[in-house]
């Protein structure tokens, strides 16, 4: 047994220092949200691919109408998706419409709004720059270049690149594959009416929300009771069948703590049991191959701390993502708050913003098993160890919770 007190930091290190990355595979474009780039994506062309017109109006010689009141000949129409072949003339205009290429020889588009079909063709009645309402080819993105790092996890924003450069299939990192299984005799499934003494399993249900935003659906494998057998068993299993086994409860000091003695029993290397955190002290991180195991205190909150803060970049960093932990803010305390300095906590918060700057409020919370009063909680207000109190109006650390801005309003 370990039984050494560890930083979050340290914790952290030791979980990165066991990962082994997982390999890359390519999958339609349409599936990559969510998805970690295995690699950076280059530009296949310019953008634009075209010097192309930016509002409906008329391509015209900036020259020829460099003062209001020119009156063009019109020598035709573009539209989006056709080209107008010809070299304009002096003296002449095209009809252009958004997004069609400029006839060569034109440098400017002037909006149909400041112009007038007359008699003989059109009036310019604003002077025109060069240049003016043109996008020229390549001034966004040059072909070659790269647009998108890898490591880089696929949002709506990415999609929308990877569409413009031709990446029908996407080469993001494999996901891991994660079980998981709640420990505890005390607990039944979430559709039993609980009998004297028992409680429903929340935290599967919270591990796996908390699993999805970090692109991972896990394997739900239900309850496993306090018992060694049973134990041996369920958690044998998890071990064999996933990437990754995360267990809740079982981790503490009680008669009926038995995660930590089974992993011992079935060869796992225990690499720490305790981390000075609040709450969430007595997390286990075992490994046994390239196999790795979360043992997690079964309070609510604790789980939901000590997974966000250590299994939740393990799950992006197998992947091979360049930012994995939750964001951090540091925003102004909305009151005082008094603190053991023994630990580092993470209190439940609500973050917002007041006269323009972030500010961040405790919220009141009876203990590690209020998952009611968590619930409404947007970040976790970090106060470090040897810290014993934290005043009203210091600026403090916050970790934004996954869906941090839903909140930001919300009762
Ligand atoms: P343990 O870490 O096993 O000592 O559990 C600590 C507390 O968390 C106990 O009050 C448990 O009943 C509660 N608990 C454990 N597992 C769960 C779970 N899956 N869902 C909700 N509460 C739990
Ligand atoms: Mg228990």
């Amino acid at each position: 047994m370990v039984d050494v007190v560890i930083s979050v930091e340290q914790a952290r290190q030791i979980v990165l220092d066991n990962l082994v990355p997982l390999p890359s595979e390519e999958i339609p474009l349409t599936d990559s949200a969510g998805r970690i780039l295995a690699g950076d994506i280059v530009a296949d062309i310019d953008l634009p691919p075209f010097d192309r017109a930016r509002m409906d109006g008329y391509a015209l010689q900036s020259r020829d109408a460099s003062r209001p009141g020119v009156i063009l000949k019109v020598a035709g129409e573009v539209a989006a998706g056709t080209e107008f072949r010809e070299t304009l003339q002096p003296g002449h205009a095209v009809r252009i419409m958004t997004g069609a290429p400029v006839p060569p020889g034109a440098d400017a588009v002037q909006k149909f709004e400041v112009t007038e079909d007359v008699e003989g063709g059109v009036r310019i009645d604003e002077a025109v720059r060069p240049g003016q309402n043109i996008g020229p080819r390549g001034s966004e993105v040059k072909r070659g270049s790269t647009i998108i790092p890898g490591g880089t996890r696929v949002s709506a924003g990415e999609i929308a690149v990877l569409a413009t450069f031709g990446i029908a299939r996407v080469c993001v990192a494999r996901r891991p594959s994660m079980a998981l299984f709640a420990t505890g005799t005390e607990l039944v499934d979430v559709d039993v009416k609980p009998g004297p003494a028992q409680i429903r399993n929340s935290n599967s249900y919270a591990l796996s929300a908390y699993a999805r935003d970090a692109g991972i659906e896990a394997r739900n494998l239900g309850i496993l009771p306090d018992d060694p057998d049973r134990l041996r068993e369920g958690i044998r299993r998890g071990i064999e069948s996933d990437d990754l086994l995360v267990l809740s409860g079982g981790v503490s000091m009680g008669d009926y703590d038995l995660v930590k003695s089974i992993l011992l029993e079935l060869k796992a290397e225990i690499l720490f049991d305790k981390v000075c955190i609040h709450p969430g002290k007595p997390t286990v991180f075992a490994r046994r191959g390239d196999r790795i195991i979360f043992g997690l205190p079964g309070n609510p909150v604790s789980v939901a701390v000590t997974f966000l803060m250590f299994a939740y970049p393990a799950l992006l960093a197998l992947q091979g993502a360049a930012e994995i932990d939750l964001p951090r803010v540091r925003a102004v305390l909305a009151g005082d708050v008094t603190h053991h300095p023994d630990r580092r906590s993470y209190f439940p918060a609500k973050l917002g913003i007041q006269d323009g700057s972030a500010s961040v409020a405790q919220l009141k919370w009876v203990g590690s098993s209020d998952l009611v009063a968590f619930r409404r909680a947007n970040a976790l207000l970090v106060i470090r160890e040897n810290v014993e109190r934290a005043s009203k109006g210091d600026l403090a650390e916050t970790v934004l919770l996954p869906g941090c801005a839903w909140k930001m309003d919300q009762g």
